[in-house]
């Protein structure tokens, strides 16, 4: 075999990825895996993860980090490169980035999702001077200072209740009357004292100098400014399937239809995770998916 032909590739090393890479790799498959950033995916910032992950760390990065060691001695070869490209090729695929091409017989998309972006004048210009993805990491400069948080969903709350330990006063705006989140993660909101709840509006401007200083809100009877020196964004996410030929179906969020074995409609190629249309939103889902898989997967090897 060259060292450029593997039994799988699997696209991402997010925790679908890494799971399913190590658990095919521990069966004896040549098995790559491809990162186009740093390894972990969406949690490698989350210090407390909730749920955490049975037997596991409970911060992201550390979890994550485990599981990278477990397979580099298990023999997954990490490759961190982005995939631009997959295509049918020889009975499997070829696997293209910007440094080359692979052909793999088996291919496990994994390549999750990312945050959605406002869309809203002044976010891109203030991104890193007040606009943030990342509560844990950027909460401690808002020491005592007021931040907003967008969103009603798990990840909204989650992270808001995150600034509260570093954040005077929390502002969590969400456009609809009722979060779409999970019981406790409301609980934990409605307990906090430093979290105020605006329903039903939507923000349309995030305004500032050098750094963000307010932020343009439209409560349904009209706009109104409100200062803030933080914008944390959690609206949603959108997958990562950009270089998933056109020939695989999606679904209406850009998310990949599969069967329940987690194959596409194209033989050998495989969907996992957050990128994968019906997988739960959690990391328990992602690992579930990834063992299906990589059992489905090494049955059609061997
Ligand atoms: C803010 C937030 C907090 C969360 N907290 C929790 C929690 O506490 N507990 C919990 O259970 N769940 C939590 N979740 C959900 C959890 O993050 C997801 O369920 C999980 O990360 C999905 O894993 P994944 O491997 O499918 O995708 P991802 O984590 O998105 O990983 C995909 C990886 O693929 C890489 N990639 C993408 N495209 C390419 C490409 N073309 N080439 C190479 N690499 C590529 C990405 O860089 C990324 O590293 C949270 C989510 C968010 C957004």
């Amino acid at each position: 075999m060259s060292d450029s032909a593997f039994d799988v590739v699997v696209i991402g090393e997010g925790i679908a990825g890494l799971t399913a890479a190590g658990l095919l790799a521990k069966k004896g498959f040549s098995t790559a895996t491809f990162e186009q950033q740093l390894f972990g995916g969406l949690v490698i910032n989350i210090n407390e993860l909730d749920p955490a992950p049975a037997g596991g760390e409970a911060g992201g990065a550390a979890f994550a980090s485990e599981m990278t060691g477990a397979n580099a001695d298990a023999g997954v070869t990490s490759i961190a490169e982005e995939v631009t490209a997959l295509a049918p090729a020889d009975g499997g695929y070829t696997v293209t980035t910007a440094a080359g091409s692979y052909h793999a017989r088996q291919v496990i998309v994994a390549s999750g999702a990312k945050l959605k972006m406002l869309g809203v004048p002044g976010e891109a210009e203030f991104e890193g001077r007040g606009v943030s993805k990342c509560a844990d990491c950027d909460g401690p400069m808002f020491q005592n200072e007021t931040v907003v948080v967008i969103g009603g969903g798990d990840s909204a709350l989650q992270e808001a209740v995150v600034l509260t330990h570093y954040c005077g006063k929390v502002l969590l705006i969400h456009r609809g009357n009722a979060f779409r989140a999970q019981q406790h993660f409301v609980d934990q909101v409605k307990a906090n004292p430093k979290i105020e709840v605006r329903f039903g509006s939507t923000v349309e401007a995030i305004l500032g100098g050098q750094m963000v200083e307010k932020i343009r809100v439209n409560t349904g009877a009209g706009s109104e400014e409100l200062t803030v020196a933080g914008v944390f964004a959690y609206i949603g996410l959108e997958p990562n399937t950009g270089f998933v030929p056109d020939a695989v179906q999606r679904d209406a969020t850009g998310r990949i239809v599969t069967g329940d074995t987690a194959e596409t409609a194209l033989p050998g190629l495989w969907a996992i995770g957050a990128a994968r249309s019906g997988c739960g939103g959690s990391l328990e889902d992602a690992m579930q998916d990834a063992r299906r898989a990589a059992e489905a997967v090494a049955a059609r090897l061997q």
